[in-house]
């Protein structure tokens, strides 16, 4: 389902930087089945840094829908898509924290090569190019990190055969942030498997997230992360693109449905579940719908149970060095005594003996799930954002 930009998941030797690695078949590698303690199953959050500035972009958009809007939006300098403070309170709110992946895109005229120059949609594109090493972008990154949030690589468009670039997007962005980048995802999810892996484990990352699609959401790839190199380097399969959803401004009660079946069957396998909802969703003139859904999914998944995090965050929480399937790092998400019962031995007083979907308004969040939230902030150590992991690199 990922965005393949080349073939194969079958066996074969990738030779690069004095490394010659054979990964087993995409199918029978060995899987990370581990889950936080106490939790029913893992819901990670993320969001991919594409275009903070709507800028100049909106003349275009204005060619096509809403004129009157889309160029108010130009001449006031209004910037609908910058949501990094928006999206941080919501998260506060609910007690929970999200990766970000920052793009590093090279510019079309200095970095690119004539004959892209041509293309439109290379225009298109260009016009939305942010620096992140602008004050305004460092910033707002640092502040994330110092939050709790996790800031990580959004590998540009033509990256996924590009390990030099791999390297020197990563390098940029840990000298924003003063810092090691854990992991990342392709920007379009754009991915050569296994190759694209093994570039971003050279480049001293620990994981990506592309694995998924653009259209479909499911759990196309399993129900957790996959070891590709049968080492410590994880995949995270993307279960929901905020785009690939029912829209949730015309079709709310079908959004809502796509996303309940899907934590509900996250719970129901023990799974590592992967939700990206894009900043500039969140803007409710732009986007109308997708913040309260993504608000929902939350509350839904503190209810059910979920642990919800950063994948960061999860590798620190089920220490990622565990053997895949040793029973001691399991959760023991079958204990009937479990700390998940916080979240899940009441029923949701909005919702109670109703379909969740359907309920007016949104399900009351518990006092248990709220609990269990500042539970995980304080226990994997949230609050300094700083990890033996990121240490250790
Ligand atoms: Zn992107």
């Amino acid at each position: 389902m990922a965005r393949i930009v080349e073939r194969s998941s079958g066996p074969q030797s990738i030779s690069h930087g004095g490394e010659t690695v054979t990964p087993p078949a995409l199918e029978s590698a060995p899987r990370l089945e581990a889950l936080p303690a106490d939790a029913e199953f893992a819901l990670c959050l993320t969001h991919d840094v594409d275009r903070p500035y709507k800028g100049l972009r909106g003349l275009f958009f204005a060619t096509r829908e809403r004129p009157g809007y889309h160029l108010r939006t130009v001449l006031s300098g209004e910037n609908p898509y910058w949501q990094f403070e928006n999206v941080m309170a919501l998260e506060d709110d609910l007690g929970v924290r999200s990766s970000w992946y920052v793009l590093n895109e090279q510019h079309l005229l200095l970095d690119r090569p004539p004959r892209d120059w041509t293309a439109p949609a290379n225009w298109i594109q260009h016009l939305g190019r942010y620096d992140v090493t602008s004050d305004e972008i460092a910033g707002v990154l640092r502040a994330l990190e110092e939050g709790g949030w996790e800031v990580g690589l959004h590998g540009s468009f033509h990256t996924a055969d590009d390990p030099a670039r791999i390297r020197e997007e990563t390098a940029t962005l840990e000298s924003v942030l003063d810092g090691p980048v854990t992991g990342g995802r392709q920007h379009h999810l754009r991915l050569s498997p296994p190759e694209t892996w093994h570039y971003y484990r050279l480049a001293g990352l620990a994981y990506d997230a592309s694995l998924g699609s653009t259209t479909e959401c499911g759990f196309h790839h399993g129900y957790h992360p996959i070891r590709p190199f049968d080492d410590e380097f994880v995949v995270f399969p993307l279960t929901i693109m905020d785009q690939a959803l029912p829209d949730p401004a015309r079709r709310p009660n079908a959004a809502r449905r796509t996303c309940n079946r899907l934590l509900e069957e996250a719970a129901a396998n023990d799974a590592v579940m992967s939700v990206l909802w894009h900043p500039r969703y969140f803007s409710e003139r732009e986007f109308p719908g997708h913040r309260d859904l993504y608000r929902w999914v939350i509350e839904r998944g503190q209810e059910l149970g979920a642990w919800i995090g950063s994948p960061r965050n999860y590798l620190e929480a089920v220490d990622a060095d565990c053997v895949p399937g040793d029973e001691s790092a399991r959760a023991p998400a079958s204990d009937p005594t479990g700390g998940a019962s916080l979240a899940t031995d009441r029923e949701p007083s909005a919702t109670a003996g109703s379909d969740p979907t359907t309920g007016g308004g949104q399900p009351a969040s518990t006092d248990g799930g709220l609990e269990r939230a500042s539970d995980e902030r304080a226990g994997s150590d949230v609050a300094n954002g700083v990890s033996d992991r990121r240490g250790a690199r």
